[in-house]
């Protein structure tokens, strides 16, 4: 019998009639084809010096620098990322492969006291084999790059299932990088949840980002298999603002957090939870929202572009409906924007209860919860009272204060006086709760995962 082959479009949100691309989906026989290929290659690509390695990693990152225009101009138009912020993704694509290019030179294990003086005791790293990589759409470059550098730096193959909505881009990206990396080192399987189930059954490591009710299933899945799994996932990220922050300056941060490429960044601000009197505060963050330009994300003025996808202007419209219904008063937004494509206004609300909806699911678009609470305590309980645990941050300019709250956010990262938005990739990155499973990514975290090590003694022939 002939295998079901399903065809996948990718639109463009901000003109959904802009079909970006229209391929085939894998499936789960050509997903096992590239992982035997990608098995394959692997071997000769762990056995090169790291030097190869490195070099390899460097050409790739010359080969995207050289098309950076390009790349910008297709994740404006697959995703609707506002153009200045896709520029500065494919730039930090850029500096992510030289990273790694520079990663992969390392000292690649430890030396330890031998059993003798001339004995040695090492743990040598070895990588895993063939690393599977499933990602949304958000971060069309940055995040399957932040995957598969590493895990090509130390001696792994890829393969990567892209988001059905970022598929152009990644199907660009792998044919730009793979002649630099080699053959069947970098490749794509263009699908949905089949076509990453299959990637699930053939790799030897998966690492995976996007939502927690997809991301416990990848844990599941790779648990059962036995094989070492990541997974980072949604957040409902919150920013305190103590009463001595300036509330302009704190407003105009949080709004972009919250809103910029229309709230759809694992890292965007969800909450803003105001200690003492909310109404400076809330006055100036109604004022920065609403100045934000809503608008073609070809335009280089443009913060707020369009959701994803038609579903997904759904999901604000309803939540700010039922906050709404729920007792919450609109301050702004809650409905379309008035534009052809998939936009909805910034839209903020304030009166609800830390436990309402809102204040407790992750909507990934952008809306946004004011909390008013009364003293530093609760706004950490208010903080902390939610699943997720990506990111935190504190406004203020008392710095014991802000070590204090810090000290006490279950989050994964926590900024002070910064946006929540915002990805270092030469540090460790990821959440609590059930904001991220297993180990961190990106910096030198990322070896552990994509590594593991092997413990080797060496005993001189004869005694000395
Ligand atoms: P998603 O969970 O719907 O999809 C993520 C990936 O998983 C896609 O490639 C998808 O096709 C695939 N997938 C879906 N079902 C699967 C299954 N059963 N088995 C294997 N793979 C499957 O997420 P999304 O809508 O693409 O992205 C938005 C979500 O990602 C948000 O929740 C956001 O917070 C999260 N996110 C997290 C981070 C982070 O680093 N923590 C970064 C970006 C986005």
């Amino acid at each position: 019998m002939e295998a079901r082959q399903v065809v996948l479009q990718s639109r463009s949100p901000q003109r959904p009639g802009d079909v970006v691309v229209e391929v085939d989906e894998a499936g789960p026989e050509a997903v096992a084809q590239a992982v035997g290929r990608a098995r394959a290659a692997g071997r000769g690509w762990a056995a090169a010096s790291a030097l190869e390695r490195s070099a390899a990693l460097a050409a790739a990152a010359d080969a995207l620098a050289g098309a950076a225009a390009e790349f910008t101009e297709l994740v404006v138009r697959e995703v609707g990322k506002p153009v200045a912020e896709a520029g500065a993704e494919v730039a930090r694509g850029v500096g992510i492969l030289r990273y790694y290019a520079q990663q992969a030179l390392d000292p690649d294990g430890e030396t330890y006291p031998g059993p003798s003086p001339a004995g040695l005791l090492l743990a040598r790293r070895r990588p895993r084999g063939v690393a599977g990589l499933i990602t949304p759409w958000n971060f069309p470059v940055a995040i399957p790059l932040w995957k598969a550098a590493p895990a090509l730096a130390f001696g792994n193959a890829v393969v990567l299932k892209p988001s059905p909505d970022a598929t152009a881009t990644a199907l660009r990206l792998a044919g730009l990088l793979a002649p630099a990396v080699g053959d069947d080192l970098l490749q794509v399987v263009p699908g949905g949840p089949e076509t990453g189930r299959a990637l699930l059954d053939g790799a030897d490591a998966v690492s995976f980002t996007g939502s927690v009710a997809v991301g416990r299933r990848v844990a599941v899945a790779a648990t059962e298999r036995g094989i070492p799994a990541q997974a980072e996932m949604g957040g409902l990220n919150a920013s305190i603002v103590l009463p001595d922050a300036d509330p302009e300056r704190a407003a105009t941060v949080v709004a972009g957090a919250a809103m910029g490429y229309a709230g759809q960044k694992c890292t965007a601000t969800s909450r803003a939870i105001v200690v003492g009197d909310p109404g400076p505060f809330t006055e100036a963050l109604v004022a920065a929202v609403r100045g934000l330009a809503v608008g073609d994300p070809a335009d280089e003025a443009t913060v707020v572009g369009p959701v994803i996808t038609e579903q997904a202007m759904g999901w604000v419209t309803d939540a700010a409906a039922e906050a709404a219904a729920a007792g919450g008063r609109l301050l702004t937004g809650g409905d379309g924007a008035g534009r052809d494509g998939w936009f909805v206004a910034p839209t903020l609300v304030e009166g609800l209860p830390p436990d309402a909806r809102l204040a407790q699911e992750e909507v990934f678009g952008p809306i946004a919860v004011v909390l008013a609470v009364d003293d530093a305590d609760q706004a950490v309980q208010v903080a902390n009272g939610v699943r997720y645990g990506l990111v935190g941050s504190v406004f203020t300019r008392d710095l014991d204060r802000a070590l204090h709250l810090a000290a006490r956010l279950d989050t994964g990262m926590i900024r002070v006086n910064a946006p929540t938005s915002g990805v270092d990739y030469l540090a460790p990155f990821g959440g609590e709760k059930d904001s991220s499973y297993g180990p961190r990514e990106q910096g030198k975290a990322a070896r552990d995962f994509y590594t593991s090590t092997r413990t080797i003694t060496i005993l001189p022939e004869q005694a000395g």
